[in-house]
């Protein structure tokens, strides 16, 4: 029997990036130039050569950042999120979508999401905002006694920022209505969404005032450590390249260049140091190039979780769309029909070798907010459920059959001597 290790995630690096990295590496240009600039560019037309009606109604930026966080924090803050503000954040997600408010002073109202889906829920967010708007905490709990105790953060709502969970993408429709009435800017977090449609075959990511995707490690097209920032409006653009390079303000440069010498640049902000170098934009190219066949690879490898698990009574399969990422494949355990706990499930599989890994500890049980905002696991319940159920497996592609069947038979071995 083969007892090889089975990572959990495994990046897909072949001839084609190392050779990117190469020609980068022989340059003489390391930093971010011709390479990142043409990994920005190619990075917009993937959507635009695809997507048909889209592409006309205005040019997409692409910024290349050197992680999903720095692209979330410049949407934050050329959005002008502040001291005072509140920005609505699903309690299901990593941290990253929620410390990027605090940088700025702001503070987090937490949202649950739906069940099932597990995305931020449009009408708990639109609860959420009704109080805020009437000078209330952005939480409420009933008492022993039935009463209603209101908590947490107040202040004026400023942003949203929707995860689109394993890239299956939010209810944008919805959650754009509400961002309308309630003047509230919106910044997807696209992280796990590279590539995701809606079922009518929008883009998600596309779809908010901002989109930000991750390209760490594990994602599903990676430079290492990595992003992209993308918008249709130009003065968030411009704010943003600014402040991902020291506040320094390029366009005053050209503008001055005839008449000044080629070292002048003026600060019109503190900013940060956020850019993508070539080295890594180098290697997004090549990875956005099989961006496609990667994706497919993804998906081949869920149709054969899907089929395998669908009939056991004590397993449910993750939510899908029409063409969604699959970033990531949450398993969910049914626990009323086993004997054993999801933390124990996890041990037993990692006791055959197949590495395996949870999608998310709800952000409102960690030491941090939990104490800053006086938060119960309770107080959001489904956020809760589908943590203590989940189990995501290993989806990289490049995973060989004998992987895939040895990751199936290991869930379905375990789930049949458990299951009661
Ligand atoms: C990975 C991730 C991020 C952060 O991405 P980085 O590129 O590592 O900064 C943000 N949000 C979610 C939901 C993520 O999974």
């Amino acid at each position: 029997m083969d007892t090889e290790k089975i990572p959990f995630a495994r990046p897909f690096i072949g001839e084609a990036e190392e050779a990117a990295v190469l020609r980068v590496l022989r340059s003489g240009w390391l930093t971010t130039g011709s390479e990142t600039l043409a990994f920005e560019k190619e990075f917009a037309a993937f959507f635009g050569e695809q997507a048909s009606a889209e592409s006309e109604s205005g040019r997409l930026h692409a910024l290349a950042v050197n992680s999903a966080t720095s692209g979330l924090h410049l949407a934050m803050e050329a959005a002008g999120v502040g001291p005072g503000d509140v920005v609505l954040v699903p309690s299901f997600t990593f941290t990253a979508t929620a410390e990027v408010v605090r940088y700025l002073s702001a503070d987090v109202a937490f949202v649950d999401v739906t069940p099932g889906t597990c995305l931020m829920d449009p009408q708990k967010l639109e609860e959420t905002l009704l109080r805020l708007k009437q000078g209330l905490p952005a939480y409420e709990r009933r008492g022993e006694d039935g009463s209603i105790q209101r908590f947490g953060p107040k202040g004026n709502p400023k942003a949203a920022i929707p995860v689109h969970y394993g890239g299956l993408p939010c209810d944008m429709d919805a959650i754009m209505e509400i961002a309308r009435k309630f003047e509230l800017f919106v910044c997807e977090d696209a992280a796990h969404a590279f590539p995701s449609r809606l079922e009518d075959g929008r883009w998600a990511g596309l779809l908010g005032d901002v989109g930000v995707f991750s390209f760490y490690a594990t994602k599903t097209i990676t430079t290492g450590e990595g992003g992209m920032a993308v918008t249709r409006n130009s003065s968030l653009s411009q704010r943003m390249a600014i402040m991902r390079s020291h506040g320094i303000d390029r366009s005053v440069w050209n503008r001055y260049t005839d008449t000044k010498a080629s070292w002048y640049y003026e600060v019109v902000a503190a900013g940060y140091k956020y850019n993508l170098p070539d080295i890594l934009g180098a290697l997004g190219r090549a990875q956005l190039s099989r961006a496609m066949d990667l994706l497919e690879m993804r998906r081949a490898i869920a149709r054969i979780y899907d089929d395998n698990f669908k009939d056991c009574a004590c397993l449910s399969l993750p939510a899908t769309g029409a063409a969604d990422a699959r970033h990531l494949y949450p398993l969910k355990l049914g626990l009323e029909n086993l004997s054993i706990s999801r933390d124990r499930f996890i041990d037993l599989l990692q006791e055959r070798g197949i590495g395996v890994s949870v999608h998310f500890i709800p952000l409102h049980t960690m030491p941090y907010y939990r104490e800053k905002y006086s938060l119960v696991p309770g107080d959001f319940p489904e956020s809760c459920k589908a943590f203590t159920r989940s189990i995501s497996l290993p989806i990289w592609p490049g995973m060989d059959n004998n992987q895939i069947m040895r990751v199936t038979a290991a869930v379905l071995g375990i789930a049949r001597e458990y299951s009661t």
